[in-house]
């Protein structure tokens, strides 16, 4: 079983169910091309799709255009159901740095037949995620920078200032569909940016005050 770090606890937390928020950043929707959507779009990863801190991405065979999605991640400290958009931050208890690995030939082939994203967004190794600072450390999480880089090129620089769908209602709205369990998590959107990694690649994502994350693609 996958778990996180909380920076300063003794022991790790197993991972729940890791929520993925789509198309929440506008120069992202439109570097792709898609419609600005009005509740926010969501799907999930499994947790055994995360690895850790200097870890390998493993790029599956059914896919030639994987693609690195820096976001900052939230770690879910106490459980709820319906929370309140004003309370839904004194659930969070951290905040890390995410690479939602998606596999973009795929996922297009699957949204034009309709069909589910799993393959694309949940294989083994899709999530890259950093060791989390506990949420009292970080005084804004909505004025964060969010930095991306391949083989020291710049990729991705952003900022969670830029969110259509701010954290506290994510939470609230997340909330209202799946009951949130500690341990859970949010992936709440990426910039714009985002790219293709290849094999021999080394990717560096990083929010500064929250975390870095560095990993390479075999
Ligand atoms: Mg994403």
């Amino acid at each position: 079983m996958k778990s996180v770090k909380l920076k300063g606890a003794a022991e790790t937390l197993p991972i729940g169910k890791i929520l993925c928020i789509g198309r929440n950043y506008a120069d992202h929707i439109k570097e792709l091309g898609n419609e600005t959507p009005e509740r926010p779009v969501i799907f999930m990863k499994p947790a055994s799709c995360v690895i850790g801190e200097g870890e390998e991405i493993v790029i599956p065979p059914y896919s030639d255009d994987c693609h690195h999605e820096a976001e900052l991640a939230i770690l879910i400290g106490t459980g709820g159901r319906e929370i309140p958009a004003d309370r839904a931050l004194s659930h969070v208890a951290g905040y890390g740095v995410a690479i939602d690995l998606t596999l973009r030939d795929v996922q297009a082939e699957q949204k034009k037949k309709g069909l589910p994203w799993e393959i694309a967004k949940g294989f083994d190794t899709a999530c890259p995620l950093s060791a989390f600072v506990p949420a009292g450390e970080v005084a804004d999480p909505q004025r964060l920078r969010i930095m991306l880089s391949v083989n020291g090129e710049p990729r991705q620089d952003g900022s969670t200032e830029l969110m259509i769908h701010r954290i506290p209602e994510l939470i609230s709205y997340l909330s209202s569909i799946f009951t949130l369990e500690p341990g859970d998590l949010v992936l709440t959107g990426t910039p714009a940016g985002v790219g293709r990694i290849k094999s021999g690649d080394g990717v560096v994502a990083e929010i500064p005050g929250v975390g870095k994350l560095s990993v390479t693609v075999r």
